[in-house]
């Protein structure tokens, strides 16, 4: 029982504490603070009630809850190396991988021919993906609509459109390297699923999904990658990068560069259609 302090009334917290109240009273409240805010220092009451400070310094020092069980990232990638469309589709759209799925709408997958001979990979899904479900709608995808046409192709006839993270990053930021890496396995198995014959990379965060740690965009273009695809009959894929349409609705002073990209991708593809050549070493830039 609490200590009575010498001399004059007892307070309304001695008196609860005498009475045997004031612990479970004063918990509720400090446990709710600590749980909610642990890095906000929480007040113990005053030291006239020693039994409530006891029990509110057991609470805050009540270990963490233990963590969500995860699934071996090694596990999950041979998970998701053997799915089939449906089971891709299903296992995105419930994914908690990362921290963008908490604020995601819907995850977005990718849309177009799934066996298409061109792949363009992007970043992200804006505002307008996450509303809708689909790649590049807003008005990036009214550009790259347009790109597309300047090459003769069209959304969903021989042309797959993905991104490198299927959930929206919050505020449109650029996907951290963790989460494109949790995502990867997702756009791998795309890539195993379609076979693409190319692969155009817009922006550096699709580059760095496929090419892993990468300089800048510029150093990039015009060269051509060789992304290797055992599972795509144990080709090589031939891989080029250009700018993200979102950068170039930035920045109109680059989208000569862009179109010069695509040409050279229109030329890479006419060679590969015209040899059957999938190992990009030997393709001329
Ligand atoms: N930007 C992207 O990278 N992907 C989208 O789907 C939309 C905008």
């Amino acid at each position: 029982m609490a200590k009575k302090p010498s001399g004059g009334p007892l307070t309304r917290v001695q008196l609860l504490c005498e009475i045997g109240l004031s612990p479970q009273w004063q918990l509720r409240e400090q446990s709710a603070v600590a749980l909610a805010a642990p890095s906000v220092p929480v007040t113990l009451p005053d030291e006239r009630c020693p039994a409530m400070a006891n029990a509110i310094a057991a609470i805050t020092e009540l270990p963490p809850p233990p963590a969500a069980t995860a699934v071996p990232a090694f596990a999950r990638s041979q998970a998701i190396a053997g799915m089939s469309w449906e089971q891709l589709q299903h296992s995105v759209a419930a994914c908690r991988a990362c921290a963008l799925c908490q604020q995601r709408r819907q995850a977005v997958l990718g849309v177009g021919d799934v066996a298409a001979g061109w792949l363009f990979i992007g970043e992200g899904p804006g505002a307008e993906e996450d509303a809708r479900g689909e790649p590049f709608v807003g008005p990036a995808g009214q550009l790259l609509d347009a790109m597309l046409a300047a090459i003769g192709l069209q959304r969903g006839k021989d042309v797959y459109i993905a991104n490198a993270v299927k959930c929206r990053p919050p505020n449109n930021r650029t996907p951290e390297a963790t989460e494109i890496a949790t995502c990867a396995p997702y756009l791998q198995r795309q890539i195993a699923l379609i076979q693409p014959r190319l692969i155009v990379l817009l922006g550096r965060a699709a580059a760095h999904a496929l090419l892993g740690e990468v300089g800048s965009l510029a150093s990039l273009r015009g060269q051509t990658f060789s992304y290797p695809a055992p599972q795509a009959g144990g080709h090589a894929i031939p891989v080029v990068v250009t700018y993200h349409p979102a950068y170039l609705l930035r920045t109109l002073t680059d989208k000569a560069k862009a179109w010069e990209d695509l040409c050279r991708a229109r030329r890479l593809m006419r060679t590969i259609q015209a040899t059957g050549a999938q190992a990009a070493p030997s393709l001329p830039a």
